[in-house]
């Protein structure tokens, strides 16, 4: 059986798939990377997908893959990258294809994963679906009639860059009053910190003193009820609601898929979503549009992009 090579470039590490025609995942590998400069991504990523193999599955004939930041699809340009702060303008697809001896296509990381997830994940069988990754960033990706959208430029999906607040504070693409300051990790840690600052009762008191906190304690404590770390979650899952809302409004799609690191807070964190999105996008009489949990895990973003070169194969 034909197989399609899928790459994953994160800020922390890089994944990469051997993934057959049908969406199958048959090898996997991951390795650390410091988030360095282009040629260290190329050079690791082709050491992860040389390693690559599994019995009765062909050579791969070509490779999609997935890095974060705003990239040209035509061109396979990475513009940047929020995770990359040393990458300007750089030409992945020309840099992979002459380590990889492969036809490349690159495609933003979080749309590679709306792809899998429409494909094959919490998504499949609907016409049209939002997958937003939700986590140090909040990313976003469109799948309408089989097809990612990707607007004018490239640059669609980009919901965490949407305005929630008019004179919010600024935020890392220049902008300001950006969901992602409202609802990302961080912002969950700093509503969490403000209260021990201002001498709150919480379990996360003496777990600060010992290191920095991360969303998952505030996740976990306020899993087991405390009140403290339940303010700080609801307060995120409100805004992010309502920034759901408001592609409900736009776009009305069948489903809104979430996933990320912080989605794994739970229902603490989406309960609040469901709920303000609900009443921000109301009157729609039983056609609501549906708030799930993504199902393809940590390979989603190498699937998808494995899935798109085979798409583009395809077309020729
Ligand atoms: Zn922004």
């Amino acid at each position: 059986m034909g197989s399609y090579l899928g790459i994953d470039i994160g800020g922390t590490n890089i994944k990469a798939g051997l993934v057959t025609e049908d969406g199958s995942v048959v090898a996997s590998g991951s390795r650390g990377w410091s988030g360095g400069d282009p040629e260290d991504a190329v050079a690791t990523a082709s050491d992860v997908a040389s390693e690559l193999a599994a019995p009765g599955t062909a050579e791969p004939v070509a490779c999609g893959v997935g890095c974060a930041g705003l990239v040209l699809r035509e061109t396979g340009i990475v513009v940047r990258s929020p995770n990359l702060p040393t990458w300007h303008s750089v030409p992945l697809r020309k840099l992979l294809e002459a380590s990889l001896g492969l036809r490349v296509i690159v495609e933003n990381d979080v749309n590679a994963a709306a792809y899998a997830e429409y494909l094959l994940g919490a998504a499949r069988g609907s016409t049209s679906a939002v997958v937003v990754a939700l986590g140090t960033g909040v990313g976003g990706g469109i799948v309408i009639d089989g097809r990612l959208y990707r607007g004018g430029h490239g640059f669609a999906g980009e919901l965490g860059h949407s305005t929630v607040d008019i004179d919010g504070s600024d935020c890392v693409c220049g902008g300001s009053g950006c969901l992602e300051g409202f609802a990302n990790a961080a912002s969950i840690v700093g509503r969490a910190a403000s209260a021990i600052g201002a001498g709150e009762e919480t379990i996360l008191t003496a777990l600060a003193d010992e290191r920095p906190l991360t969303a998952k304690d505030v996740g976990d404590a306020a899993n087991a009820g405390d009140r403290v770390a339940l303010e700080a979650v609801e307060a995120a899952g409100r805004v992010f609601g309502a920034g759901l809302a408001n592609i409900v409004q736009i776009l009305d799609p069948d489903v809104i898929v979430v996933g990320g690191g912080v989605a794994a807070v739970g229902e603490v964190l989406l309960g609040p979503a469901r709920a303000e999105m609900a009443a921000r996008a109301c009157g729609r009489e039983g056609h609501e549009t549906r708030l799930v949990t993504a199902e393809m895990g940590e390979l989603a973003g190498a699937t998808g992009a494995a899935l798109l070169a085979r798409d583009e194969i395809a077309r020729g």
